[in-house]
Formats: C-alpha cells, structure tokens, sequence
C-alpha cells in the first residue's frame, strides 16, 4: 500500500499478481538480462519509488542485477548509474522530485526495437501478449476481449479487464489511469 517501506525481497512476489503488464515486463528483463536501457529504468526506478522502495533498496536491486553480467563490475555500476539512481530520488542535479508515470504518458512513450518500455498493451505484438495473458491465467474468453480491446485501441481498458481476469473478476472502479494505483488497488483486493 500507499506510503508504506518496500524491500527488494518483496519485489518478485509483488511482480508477480500486482505490478501492471508495464512494469512486469521490464522487471523480467532486469532479472533475466541483467540490463535494462535509460527509459525502461526510468519508468520502472519511479514506479519502484512511488512503491515505498528506499533509494539504498533501489541502489541493491539495481547494481545486484547489473553486476551480474562480466562486463559491469561494482565500481563500473556505481560510476555509470549511481548518479541516475539518486537523481531519480532528488538526490542529485536540481533535486526534483520526479513523478512516476501516469498511463498516459507510458501509452505515448516512443519506443523502439530492443526497446522494453512503453505499455505492453499499445506497443507489444499480438503474439507476444497472447502469452502473457496465457502465462498470466487469463481464459481464452478473456484474451479475446483483451486482444478486441487493443485492436480498437483501449488500452487503459484492456489493462483493466485484464486486472479483472487475473483478480476473481474484480475491477478498478473508474478505470486504470496509473501503473501505481493499479498496484494499489491489486495490493488492495489481494490483501483484503
Ligand atoms: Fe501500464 Fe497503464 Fe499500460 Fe496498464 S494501461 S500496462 S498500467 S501503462
């Protein structure tokens, strides 16, 4: 929930039923990659903010991920991505506080090829969804409306019926505006 500390232990099982398709996706890639492109660790290090997720907690997911690839060692992490973490936490330059994404901003993102940010529902193919959704639980019923929906470019609905099928049929009253919101409101219903 809103406000309260989050802790890198707690990130996977949050990913797995709570964090929206958007976000899912680039926290796979950090786990499976161990890299992640400057927009795609924007979106996600500010959905991690707004999450409760401590800059010394985003400093370990981060450089414990990236250091696992040979060519980036602690001190090359530290030196080229310190200073970008910290800057997201106010830390650094004007001392911002920078706001995590709303929907709109992450659907009209430009996104290109080796590119993983954005939102899944307007920049991914068909195909590559269909499996998530499958991975995901959602029904054949449900991957056709879903995939109905993006076709006709509702995207911020075709999350939300997503959310519905992968929360007993839940919903988000008013609809999805906000990848952090629709955290909350899955942390909501899951959690009671
Ligand atoms: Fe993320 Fe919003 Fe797209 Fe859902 S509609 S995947 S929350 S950007």
């Amino acid at each position: 929930k809103n406000g309260e500390m989050v802790t890198v232990a707690q990130l996977s099982g949050f990913s797995e039923k709570s964090f929206p398709l958007c976000m899912k996706q680039l926290y796979d890639v950090v786990l499976k990659e161990h890299h992640l492109k400057h927009w795609g660790r924007l979106q996600l290090g500010l959905f991690f903010k707004r999450l409760g997720l401590p800059m010394d907690e985003a400093t370990k997911f981060w450089r414990s991920n990236f250091t696992k690839r040979p060519e980036t060692d602690t001190s090359r992490f530290d030196k080229q991505y310190l200073y970008n973490i910290r800057h997201m936490y106010g830390q650094e330059g004007k001392r911002a506080d920078y706001t995590p994404y709303s929907c709109m901003k992450v659907i009209n993102s430009s996104v290109g090829p080796g590119d993983h940010h954005g939102c899944p529902f307007r920049h991914s193919d068909a195909t590559p969804l269909r499996t998530k959704f499958v991975e995901a639980g959602v029904p054949p019923e449900g991957i056709k409306e879903i995939l109905n929906l993006v076709e006709q470019k509702h995207y911020q609905i075709a999350c939300q019926r997503y959310f519905e099928w992968t929360h007993d049929k839940l919903t988000i009253e008013g609809g999805v505006t906000h990848p952090n919101q629709y955290f909350i409101e899955s942390r909501n219903v899951l959690t009671g």
